[in-house]
């Protein structure tokens, strides 16, 4: 047993049935963790199940309504005996000028980036507490941190995805529950490559600003959640750390 171990422990994962999510869920799972996945997708979420293990199971949700994501949470419990472990993941981007966006469009990114995680959070609290505690990880992005001018309302809701992580870990420190904020980088999944299609001259303008001198792929994120996820990190909670090849570094 190491600090790291995750046996035992249960987790969901929003949005982890594929990209970031998937690779997230599969670190936990090697952790020792049982997990399960929310999403809207019965067929990705079959197969992203596949590479999860036996305990693994699914949960189909859309996790922008409200009421939907407070039972998905209950049902990963209920289904899973437990739960330690949240990761807030389920994200959309819609770009455009921010002068086009209609008003529904707002809604939806934020409903889905930043009031689904608000909401899973507050249904998993009584779920950790019952556990004498837990570890909450939100998803934030690069764009919670700089701006672009096709991101009004991804980058509102990935910087409100900081300050939601900082209040929780405040409010919630006390019930030994640690709160925190993975930003990665630019991460090669289905959301980037459709960005790469829309915006022009991105792919390159990635490469040339991450010190590493790639994409990340979902596994470079397996690491810091399991490290969030375990007793490694139970003095760590209220930060938002970078998985991003340096790209927030260089100036
Ligand atoms: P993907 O599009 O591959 O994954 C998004 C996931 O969110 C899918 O599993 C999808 O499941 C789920 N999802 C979206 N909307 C809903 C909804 N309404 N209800 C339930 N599930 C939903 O993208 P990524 O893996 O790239 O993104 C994951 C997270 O990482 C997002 O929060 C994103 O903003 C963030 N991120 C990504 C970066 C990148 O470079 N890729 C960089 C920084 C942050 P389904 O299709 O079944 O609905």
């Amino acid at each position: 047993m190491t600090a790291f171990d995750l046996s035992g422990k249960a987790a969901l994962v929003t949005g982890g049935n594929g990209g970031i999510g998937l690779g997230m869920a599969q670190g936990l799972a090697a952790a020792g963790a049982a997990v399960a996945i929310a999403g809207r997708d019965e067929a990705k979420s079959s197969a992203a199940l596949k590479s999860l293990g036996r305990k693994a199971i699914g949960v189909h949700a859309d996790l922008s309504d409200e009421k939907a994501c407070r039972a998905a949470v209950d049902e990963a419990a209920d289904k899973l005996g437990r739960l330690d472990i949240l990761v807030n993941n389920a994200g959309i981007n819609i770009r455009k000028a921010p002068q086009d966006y209609t008003l529904e469009e707002w809604r939806l990114v934020l409903d889905t980036n930043l009031t689904s995680a608000f909401v899973a959070s507050q249904a998993a609290y009584p779920h950790l507490k019952r556990r004498g505690g837990g570890k909450i990880i939100n998803i934030g992005s690069m764009m919670s941190l700089f701006g672009a001018s096709f991101v009004a309302p991804y980058g509102a809701s990935k910087g409100g995805i900081v300050q939601l992580t900082r209040a929780l870990a405040c409010a919630w420190a006390k019930d030994n529950i640690q709160v925190n904020a993975v930003l990665p980088g630019w991460i090669d999944t289905a959301l980037t490559r459709r960005a790469r299609k829309e915006v022009a001259g991105l792919h390159e303008r990635v490469l040339a600003r991450t010190p590493a001198a790639r994409w990340g792929t979902p596994d470079d994120l397996a690491g810091i959640a399991v490290f969030l996820s375990s007793s490694a990190s139970d003095f760590v909670t209220g930060t938002a750390i970078p998985v991003d090849g340096g790209y927030a570094s260089q100036g």
